[in-house]
């Protein structure tokens, strides 16, 4: 495409969301402008992110038949994996005629030297923005560390069945978690195209010495069971250990037993924050001469927040800017003279609803953050207290158990099971508090 109007720089789900919308609302305006979408991989790389969508994240979409049908099919799943919602926005893209370039990494300084004809960019090139960064300065109306997460990744040989919740389970739930010393939350998903095996998801909350130390295992570079087990900090490899004690029904697959290129298994740290830029749309004019641009952000380039909102709050401001560019283009039809301030004075309900929406979802974040704090803390506390009696039985023989799980994993020695000792977690609780 030589002369796009609209360049949205990534092609994640929320940049294929805001062009699709953005085409959808245009046509209808009968303004029909031209919609480019640069990506800089060919493959989307968040493979492994199983996505929770409210229903109300839809609201207010245009009518299209097309897109109803998409959402009719999301709605009715309990979870959608994240590539597979990118694979179908794309599709969708196509045959509403938006061009999305794949394999092209922009550079923001030279975007409008490269797109000349375009009057509005869109950056929703992830947490990480470049759009951000060079046009926001990185400015945050607010950026709130809130955990931290050891991400454990593997295969299991059992069937997929699906989730089932009992009183037993949450009580048996607990009583592993205080042996484990840990938050912990698992999740068993499906394999596409394989009915015997599950990918096994572990999401273990830890302090900060735990993660600094843990630093390097990034998604880019992520640890894996053969090379890095034993480099883990002993207490991770100790709650591993446990874990795997506990669910030796789920034990994982070693990749020495597998393809030796195919790596199964993943370790990472994951920061949780909530954040939002301090704008979200600006205008640019580089010179007397420059008839100016309008940028937005939208999706993890504006704003994110944990515990799975990010994705629907992306979806719900992303229907806004569509809306607004859509509106700012017609009224730019109807008075071609005017300055690029009035085209973007269009785009003011959007700032104001992405603020809206930050401030709603953020507070969101924190108060779901301090229930949190409290289960770790009374989690760490509990598992060291003497008289309590929800616990593990013969937990030496389920330490045993995992020791030989991590046997299969890794030819490096394990570490010795170790007691609890009692109150030395109170002890360890209130001394971070005195802090
Ligand atoms: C481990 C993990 C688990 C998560 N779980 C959940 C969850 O359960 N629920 C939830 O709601 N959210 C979750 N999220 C967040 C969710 O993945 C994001 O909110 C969502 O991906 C945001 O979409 P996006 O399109 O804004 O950004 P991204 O998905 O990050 O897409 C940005 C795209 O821009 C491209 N790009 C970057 N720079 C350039 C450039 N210079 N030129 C061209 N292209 C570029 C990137 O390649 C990428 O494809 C999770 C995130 C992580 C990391």
């Amino acid at each position: 495409m030589n002369s796009p109007d609209i360049v949205v720089v990534g092609g994640g789900p929320i940049g294929l969301w805001t062009a699709i919308l953005t085409k959808i609302n245009t046509d209808k305006q009968n303004t029909d402008k031209q919609i480019l979408v640069v990506e800089k991989y060919h493959e989307y790389k968040r493979a492994d992110i199983r996505l929770k969508i409210s229903p109300d994240s839809f609201a207010g979409i245009p009518d299209n038949s097309q897109l109803n049908e998409l959402v009719a099919k999301w709605k009715s799943k309990k979870v959608l994996p994240i590539k597979e919602m990118e694979e179908e926005l794309v599709k969708l893209a196509n045959t509403l005629g938006i061009q999305i370039l794949k394999g092209k990494e922009i550079d923001p300084k030279k975007l409008q030297e490269e797109y000349p004809s375009a009057k509005v960019f869109v950056g929703a090139d992830g947490a990480r923005s470049i759009m951000r960064s060079e046009f926001f300065d990185d400015k945050f109306r607010f950026n709130i560390s809130l955990q931290r997460l050891v991400q454990v990744q593997y295969i299991t040989k059992i069937p997929f069945t699906g989730d089932e919740s009992s009183i037993k389970k949450v009580i048996d739930a607990y009583k592993k978690l205080k042996f484990a010393g840990y938050l912990i939350e698992q999740s068993i998903s499906p394999i596409q195209n394989d009915i015997e095996y599950s990918k096994v998801s572990l999401r273990i909350f830890i302090d900060q010495k735990t993660y600094t130390k843990m630093k390097g295992a990034t998604f880019a570079a992520p640890y894996y069971f053969d090379t890095h087990l034993h480099e883990l900090p002993k207490k991770i490899q100790r709650v591993l250990i446990k874990w795997w004690g506990m669910h030796n029904h789920l034990m994982p697959i070693s990749d020495r037993d597998l393809d030796k290129d195919k790596k199964t298994n993943k370790i990472t740290v994951i920061p949780l924050a909530t954040y939002a830029s301090k704008e979200f749309v600006k205008v640019r004019k580089t010179d007397e001469n420059d008839p100016g641009t309008v940028i937005a952000n939208v999706g993890d380039s504006a704003q994110a927040h944990p515990y799975f909102r990010a994705i629907n709050n992306g979806l719900k401001t992303a229907t806004k800017l569509a809306k607004c560019i859509a509106d700012a283009f017609q009224s730019e039809d109807k008075k071609p003279t005017q300055s690029i301030e009035q085209f973007a004075s269009n785009f003011k309900s959007y700032s104001r609803y992405a603020t809206f929406r930050a401030y709603v979802e953020g507070v969101r974040a924190i108060i779901r953050n301090i229930f949190i704090n409290i289960s770790k803390t009374w989690i760490e506390i509990s598992g060291g207290l003497p008289w309590e009696t929800i616990k593990v039985s013969d937990p030496k023989k389920i330490y045993k158990k995992g020791i030989n799980v991590w046997r299969e994993l890794t030819d490096e020695q394990p570490p010795e099971y170790k007691s609890p000792k009692p109150l030395h977690a109170l002890k360890n609780v209130s001394r971070r508090r005195l802090k």
